[in-house]
This record gives structure tokens, sequence and C-alpha cells, in this order.
């Protein structure tokens, strides 16, 4: 391999980049075939010219590939990039989200150790946190991600993590990233943030003042809904101290192939980004003008709670946005999911799944999807109402896709 891209002088020149520059150009490695795509390196293992030479790369001696549970040069790039992209040192790429999850978790608690998670996160992740993490002696405080009030109470002494996602999914609530690594920091605790939704294009958590943000590379880095992927990343103490020793044990590790498709994906992330966000306030601004809907979640929107929160924090509004459908209770009490079904049903173009983070537009109603694992109490509490939908815009055209929501939503 060529180290061309990856001397020191070459990676302050990368950092200074543009996201743009960086996500075509970051982490870049060629091999001695001189090829100009990166290479998919579909190997797990790595040939040593001697005995001699193998004992000292297992011992880390020598730099070099060793196992591709750990190390492999086209993982290696992609989790460069990202790691230029989120503006920090260091990143590992994992199978999954869930497993980026897992790895930041177990790899930096122990027994006895107290979490403290906002309430609007993702649902595998908060029935990670609530049912298998006290298998482990770890326990979960879940908070409202909006009261600072109640963050100030829930951090105590015993917490070594806190976890947020913001915008949360589904109702893009904004978090105070600063303001709530600030108290987590007061009390020696680490702010993860899950920046699935904004990615780095859009937000760099770790410039907030978190110490360590994830990925579902599954959705905008890979952006054509196509593999599942995760990612760490944050400063090299952490990430390549503290969680590398227990992922090269673990082995919750990245395919190269998956590593490959990211890769490539990223290469597009501003755009498509920037292009999203566009189309879904053009589409969330039609909503809030219809009729039949009652109230539109969109950090874009004027009308937003987390409006000018999300202005500083984020470059632009994301591709999510959530509606409530207007109706009376009487009909939402005889048939809860009536109307949110029937616009769903009436749609010819979005497709109808609960994956987000695609060029293609989807639609999900989270009462009966992803939240529908929740006791109606704690859908309640999470706010998800039966009339509420979520759309994750992608790049169709806005008008193409207001018409197809306009369908259902003008028959109600
Ligand atoms: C999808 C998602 C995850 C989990 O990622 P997988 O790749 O599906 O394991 C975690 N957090 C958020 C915010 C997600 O949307």
């Amino acid at each position: 391999m060529s180290q061309r891209h990856l001397s020191p002088e070459d990676l302050s020149l990368a950092a200074s980049w543009h996201a743009e520059t960086q996500a075509v150009r970051s982490g870049s490695q060629r091999s001695e075939f001189g090829e100009h795509s990166e290479a998919l390196f579909l190997t797990s293992s790595y040939v040593f010219g001697s005995a001699e030479e193998a004992a000292s790369r297992f011992k880390g001696e020598q730099p070099g590939h060793v196992y591709s549970r750990f190390t492999n040069p086209t993982v290696d790039m992609a989790q460069t990039r990202l790691a230029q992209l989120e503006g920090v040192e260091s990143c590992l790429m994992t199978a999954s989200g869930m497993s980026a999850i897992f790895l930041s978790t177990l790899g930096l608690l122990s027994a006895g150790d107290h979490l403290v998670a906002s309430r609007g996160i993702f649902g595998a992740t908060q029935q990670f946190f609530g049912t298998w993490l006290p298998r482990w002696s770890i326990h979960t405080s879940f908070v409202e991600g909006t009261d600072l009030e109640a963050w100030k109470a829930a951090i105590t002494p015993q917490t070594k993590l806190v976890f947020i996602e913001t915008p949360s999914n589904p109702l893009t609530d904004i978090y105070d990233i600063q303001a709530i690594a600030d108290l987590a920091h007061a009390q020696g605790a680490l702010l993860l943030v899950d920046n699935c939704f904004c990615s780095p294009a859009l937000q760099q958590p770790c410039s907030l003042g978190a110490d360590l943000v994830i990925h579902s590379a599954t959705k905008y880095l890979d952006g054509q809904g196509r593999i599942l992927g995760g990612a760490v990343a944050g400063k090299k103490e952490i990430v390549m101290d503290k969680l590398f020793p227990f992922l090269r044990t673990a082995g919750p590790s990245l395919s190269p192939f998956n590593a490959w498709v990211i890769l490539k994906g990223m290469e597009t992330l501003s755009l498509r980004l920037f292009k999203q966000s566009e189309n879904a306030l053009k589409v969330a601004q039609w909503l809030e003008k219809h009729p039949n809907v009652a109230r539109v979640y969109y950090p874009g929107l004027a009308s937003h709670p987390g409006h000018a929160l999300a202005k500083r924090q984020q470059k632009a509004g994301g591709a999510l946005v959530s509606f409530e459908i207007k109706e009376k209770s009487e009909s939402l009490e005889a048939a809860p999911y009536a109307s949110a079904w029937s616009v769903i049903n009436n749609t010819k173009l979005i497709s109808i799944t609960a994956n987000l983070g695609d060029t293609r537009s989807t639609i999900t109603h989270p009462a009966t999807t992803t939240h529908g694992r929740l006791t109606d109490e704690d859908r309640t509490k999470a706010g998800i109402r039966p009339n509420l939908l979520r759309v994750s815009i992608g790049l169709e055209h806005p008008d193409d896709l207001i018409a197809d929501l306009a369908r259902g939503l003008d028959k109600l």
C-alpha cells in the first residue's frame, strides 16, 4: 500500500479541506497497482514475510495488517474519511449502528456504572439500554432531552456515559449538545451523540463538546439503502486506546465490502444532505398549510420549538419530517390508525418502509412499526400519537412527493 495520502503532513492538509473535498478524497490509499478508485480488499488475513514479522505485527510493534476482524485497508479508508468529516482523530466502523452502540457502551462501562439517555432515542437503542444492559448491572435513567434541569438531576457521580440523539426520531426534538456536554463533564461522564440523522455534513457533535459520535452508516453515510454499517468516532485516547481492544476481541466488525460501499456513499454525502433537507423543507411547508394536518415536526420550520437551537447546531434541517393528521377525538378513539394508514395506502411513489436516510423517500406509521413494541403508556410518554406519520425525504422532485401525500390527505 502506498502511504502517500497518510503522511502526517497529508493528514493535516486534509484536515484543512472543506467537507466536500474530504468526502471524496480523505482516507484514500493506493496499492502498488495505482488504482484510481479505492480497492475493495476482500481478505480475511494477511501474509507475513517471516515468522519474525508475524510476531512483531501481532504485538503491534510493526505497522501493517493482521486479520480483518480488526484491520483491513478498505475499512481503514472508510474510517479515516469519516473521522475527518466529523473533525476528530479516530474512528472505528462496525457491522451495524447497533453494534456501534454495543461497542461504545460495553467497551467503556463496567457493572454498577450508570448511564443517562434521552427518552426520544431509536427503538432498539432504548431496548438495549432498558432491557439488556441491566443484565450486566448497568442501569439507565431516561430523561426528557429538551429539559436541562432533568439532565442536571439525572447525571450523578456514578454516571459514566450520557447518550443523546439529536434531532430525535420521530419527533425531531433538538437537544442542546454543548449544554448537555457541560453537565456530563461536570460529573466526569462522557457524552455520546448518535449523529445518524444529521450526519457530519450537517452537524459535528464533537466540535460542540461531545466526546464520541455514533453512526448508523446504514442511513445517510451509505445513503442508498444498500448495506448495514455503524461507526464510533472521537478522540484517539477513547476510540483507539479503550474501544479498539474490545472490538479486536469481541468482533462486531464491519465487512470490507460494506466499508467500500460506505466509502463511495460518503462521496456524495453533502450533496445529498443539503438537497434532501431543501426538499424536506418544501414538503414540511406544504404540510403545515394543509387543512387536514394538525401539526408538523420539522426543525427547519420557524414554528418548531427547537428551530433557533437547530440553526446554531446544524447547517440545515435534515430530511426527516413527521406530522399528525387532524381528526376528531371520537374518530381517533373508534379507529385510531384509519386516517394515518389511509394516507400511507394512497401513496404510489413514496416507499412504505420503516428505513430512512435513503435517496428514495419513505413513509412509516411509528405507532405500529418502529415504536410498536412499546407499551401504550410508554408510547404516549414518548409522544407517539396514533395519527402520527414520519416521512424520510429523498432526492425525488419535491412536487412529486407533495402530490403523493396529497392523494391521501386531500380525501380525509
Ligand atoms: C437505524 C438507527 C440505529 C441502528 O442502526 P442499524 O444500522 O440499523 O443497526 C441507531 N440509531 C439511529 C438514530 C438509527 O436511525
